[in-house]
């Protein structure tokens, strides 16, 4: 009789317990296909609505001018965007030619002496120089006073008076990547001073023989450097600037 009574109630547990559990087993399964068909539901929504204004942000970030017009931007936002993760990442020596070689195709720039033609010009790059260095820039001969241009647009961002070079101009490209560098300057043109923005095209000085030029070798010296942090405007890696010029 006792025995008979423990069984049962072992039977009774055992109910309750397939009872209890198929129940919350039940629910859960219920709860997750709701969940599943929230979850199908939802992404159309998320991507009609996420999809569209997430690129801007990130655009916005990555380019100082997207509010601009399309055809400025279409010259801006290449060299905006794919340099700074070079230059941040690697170390300037190893990033300066790489970004170098992306310029070319993109930048235009004018010859900075007024009246010579791109037939003139001389690939003076790779010439030796004193103290074994090598050239790095462009000799332009022209005669004493002609007026010096600026090859492209930018902030003047240094006027400084060197042994070699003389009475100089260092300029400033407005993507803030490269340094011209304007060298043997007879004297500036008149409101040139350091923090002013020119354009391509306009005056910035005369040449002339000043620094180590050699008295009556009137010329031009112009280089182009690419530089990783623009406050260090001397620093940078010199590109040849004839095929850029020609
Ligand atoms: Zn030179």
């Amino acid at each position: 009789m006792a025995l008979e009574v423990t069984r049962r109630a072992r039977l009774l547990v055992v109910v309750i317990v397939v009872f209890v559990f198929g129940g919350l087993g039940i629910f859960l399964w219920l709860r997750g296909r709701q969940l599943k068909r929230a979850a199908a539901i939802q992404p159309p929504f998320a991507q009609a609505s996420v999809t569209p204004v997430s690129p801007s942000p990130a655009a916005v970030a990555e380019t100082p001018t997207p509010e601009q017009t399309p055809t400025a931007s279409v010259t801006v936002t290449p060299l905006a965007a794919e340099t700074p993760p070079a230059q941040s990442d690697q170390s300037p020596v190893n990033s300066a030619p790489f970004s170098g070689s992306s310029f070319v195709g993109t930048l235009k720039l004018i010859i900075p002496v007024v009246g010579v033609r791109p037939d003139q010009l001389l690939d003076t790059f790779a010439d030796a120089r004193s103290e074994g260095r090598v050239h790095d820039a462009i000799d332009i001969p022209a005669a004493a006073g002609t007026p010096v241009i600026a090859a492209a647009d930018g902030e003047v961002i240094k006027l400084f008076q060197s042994d070699r070079g003389g009475t100089t101009i260092y300029q400033l490209s407005v993507d803030r990547k490269l340094v011209f560098y304007y060298a043997h300057l007879q004297r500036y043109a008149d409101g040139i001073v350091a923090g002013k923005f020119v354009k391509q095209g306009e005056v910035i000085a005369y040449v002339g023989d000043t620094g180590n030029a050699g008295t009556g070798n009137f010329h031009l010296h112009f280089s182009i450097a690419v530089v990783a942090d623009p406050k260090r405007y001397w620093e940078g890696t010199n590109i040849n600037p004839y095929p850029l010029l020609r």
